[in-house]
């Protein structure tokens, strides 16, 4: 698939029309399912280099406009897997032991991977403020990994967060052609 190498001709009244609010997205993501998985199968076959240029422009295109307070979807419904790492940075933010860390606020998951105990997150705060911002797993931090590198590596995973973040939803949309 030939893409704009130069990842910067984007027109960015389009992408301000095509970013849904989140309630949206699960609806518009199985009305486009078909087209989505046929833009992610055509964009496997990309030059990595041009993906990767292109991906970025559009996420940093679309993060200047739009705001994560209004959305905070992903705090909301999806868990990011968390390392001992990420224990260790929450129990210095919170002031207790890691041990504390895993015993009130996580799990194991299916994966074998320590995700937080519920959804909504508990550090997320009424008006979706993150309470353990600067010490946020680094899942939390990569979220929704569109300025990632070898982003064909993230294809398939970024149609599943398609139906979480309007951000992916749109940058996908306006890969579709
Ligand atoms: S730790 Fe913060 S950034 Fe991560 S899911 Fe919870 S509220 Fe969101
Ligand atoms: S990263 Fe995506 S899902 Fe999360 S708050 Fe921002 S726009 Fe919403």
């Amino acid at each position: 698939m030939k893409l704009n190498n130069k990842g910067v001709s984007i027109d960015l009244s389009i992408l301000i029309g095509e970013v849904p609010a989140p309630g949206e997205l699960k609806n518009l993501v199985a009305i486009h399912r078909k087209l989505l998985q046929k833009t992610v199968e055509k964009l496997a076959k990309a030059n990595p280099r041009d993906l990767d240029r292109t991906v970025h422009s559009l996420h940093e295109e679309a993060f200047g406009f739009y705001d994560c307070l209004k959305c905070a979807n992903c705090c909301r419904s999806i868990s990011p897997a968390i390392s001992y790492n990420d224990v260790e940075q929450l129990a210095r933010k919170l002031k207790v032991k890691p041990s504390e860390v895993v015993v009130k606020h996580l799990k194991m998951d299916d994966d074998g991977d320590y995700v937080f105990h519920s959804a909504p997150c508990p550090f997320i705060d009424g008006e979706n403020y993150c309470s353990v911002y600067s010490h946020r797993p680094k899942a939390c931090r990569e979220y929704p990994h569109t300025d990632r590198s070898r982003f064909y590596q993230l294809l398939k995973l970024s149609l599943k967060n398609a139906e979480i973040c309007p951000v992916v939803y749109a940058i996908l949309m306006k890969l579709r052609k």
